[in-house]
């Protein structure tokens, strides 16, 4: 401990040279003050943060009793002793009243003024002590208020007794809530989980494992990664929020399933077709032959539409990608498109493709492999999501400063809540196939990045079991129009 500091206040000179040494002598590792006048001894209390002010009652000018006052004023925890003459035991009594620590007679009995002084040095000790712990203590409290981890204490009886701010922004559930009730009443789900989660005896890294557990809060399941520490009388918990890396996990491992199945489904036509041709006890018509290759030949393209997808969203992702910028010719792109798709999906007698050119349309600025990519990517799935058939209208036209290709189906149709995620990465409706249509899921994710990139915009519309309308809007490259005459082409095919 540092030495401890004494102010002695007193007009008697002899005394005042008088005391100190004998204070020196029955104490270790005090320094001591003096000073002859109350004003003269405020400054020095000002200035000095003493840990026992000793003052003469009766001084000149001021007198000991409002000096008493002013120090209370200025210094409220220093212990104050003060010196009577003999005889003023009121004045004393007074004093005490006016929160004095302590009285001295004179003459002064030197023991009983050094214990004194002893104790209110030990006091002031204590009460700094207890000072600054709070100080501590509201700093633990000012940090926990500031850690991105959400932290809550439960104490013996199972009551919450702290909840921070990350916990409650993690949760949604707010600490007026829930301090002062029980764990497992106030929070959902605590009653099944809180006996999962690993309690450490100690803190410190690599005590426990957090473990990650789901807290259904309102039907909204959160994943949290949980620890406790044991405490003098409850338990500290931490926690941190799993919830979007448990998605990403599920939906990796639901893209996992997707395409090893879209890899399995052309790999064992493929395997089945050349197995075939290369039985020697079979007899292969010529027919049967080029069935069998035209197999081969579709599955592998389709495996490598796959491999393809999987590596440009990839490519999209990792930043390594261009898209061009040329005047597209509008309707000669468009019109390219539905007749291959026309072509390709000539077997399904059920689906018509109309398109429909309205307005004069400007050359769009953009770049034609990729446009061509995202209309023949909306079309696949306005024919693959149509399992009953129906119309597919094309339509292009000039909307504000854009060109609008609008793609309608009259297919499944998108539920409202999944209308966003299906341009997520790997999202897919219908995983488990019950309507047996695959892919990757990958589609609408390169489509949208795709126009993205070429500064326009993917948004879909679509009512449940009626169909769906995907929409692209490109920025038109001039403004003036680039044709003369307005096309309007409608086709059914056989
Ligand atoms: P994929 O078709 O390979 O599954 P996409 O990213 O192209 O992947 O589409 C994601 C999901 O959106 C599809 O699985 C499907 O459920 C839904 N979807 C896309 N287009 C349509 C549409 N025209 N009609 C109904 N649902 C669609």
């Amino acid at each position: 401990m540092s030495e401890a500091r004494i102010l002695i206040v007193d007009d008697d000179v002899a005394l005042l040279e008088a005391l100190p040494d004998a204070i020196a002598l029955r104490m270790n590792g005090v320094a001591i003050d003096t000073c002859e006048t109350a004003p003269a001894a405020l400054v020095r209390i000002q200035e000095t943060d003493y840990d026992v002010i000793v003052s003469d009652i009766k001084l000149p000018g001021m007198d000991g009793l409002e000096l008493l006052n002013e120090i209370k004023l200025l210094r409220p925890g220093t212990p104050t002793v003060l010196i009577t003459g003999h005889g003023e035991r009121d004045l004393a009594v007074q004093a005490l009243r006016g929160g004095a620590y302590d009285f001295v007679q004179k003459p002064i009995d030197r023991d009983y003024f050094v214990a004194s002084l002893d104790r209110a040095i030990q006091v002031r000790g204590l009460d700094r002590h207890v000072a600054q712990q709070r100080v501590e203590l509201e700093r633990h409290a000012r940090v926990l208020q500031h850690v991105d981890r959400g932290v809550f204490l439960i104490d013996d009886e199972g009551v919450i007794r702290y909840w921070n701010p990350a916990a409650r922004s993690i949760t949604g559930l707010e600490a007026d809530d829930l301090v002062g009730r029980r764990a497992d009443e106030a929070l959902p789900g605590w009653d099944a989980i809180g006996p999962e989660v690993p309690v450490a005896s100690v803190p410190g890294p690599g005590s426990t494992e957090a473990k990650t557990l789901p807290l259904d809060i309102e039907g909204r399941e959160l994943w949290i990664s949980i620890s406790g520490v044991q405490f003098e009388d409850g338990i500290v918990y931490a926690f941190r929020n799993l919830t979007a890396e448990r998605a990403l996990d599920e939906l990796k491992g639901e893209f996992v399933a997707t395409v090893s199945h879209e890899l399995r489904t052309p790999l064992a036509a493929i395997y089945g077709a050349a197995q075939t041709l290369r039985r020697a006890d079979v007899q292969l018509g010529d027919e049967n032959r080029e069935r069998l290759l035209e197999v081969i030949a579709t599955e592998s393209e389709r495996l490598s539409r796959i491999a393809g997808e999987i590596l440009l969203a990839s490519n999209l992702d990792s930043g390594r990608f261009s898209v061009e910028r040329q005047q597209l010719d509008v309707e000669e792109l468009v019109s390219e498109v539905v007749d291959e798709m026309r072509t390709l999906f000539a077997s399904r007698h059920d689906i018509v493709i109309d398109l429909v050119a309205n307005g004069v349309l400007s050359p769009v600025a953009g770049d034609g492999d990729k446009l061509r990519q995202v209309l023949i990517n909306l079309l696949d799935n306005a024919i693959k999501y149509s399992p009953d058939g129906g119309r597919i209208e094309v339509r292009v036209e000039p909307h504000g400063n854009c060109v609008r290709f609008a793609i309608a189906d009259e297919g499944l149709g998108i539920p409202h809540g999944e209308q966003q995620r299906i341009f997520g990465k790997f999202y897919r409706l219908d995983p488990r196939l019950s309507r047996g249509v695959g892919g990757t899921g990958l589609g609408l994710y390169i489509c949208r990045e795709l126009v993205r990139r070429m500064e326009g915009r993917l948004s879909v519309t679509s009512t449940e079991g009626r169909g769906s309308t995907f929409v692209v809007d490109l920025p038109a490259a001039v403004h003036e129009p680039s044709r003369d005459a307005p096309v309007s082409e409608t086709a059914g095919r056989s």
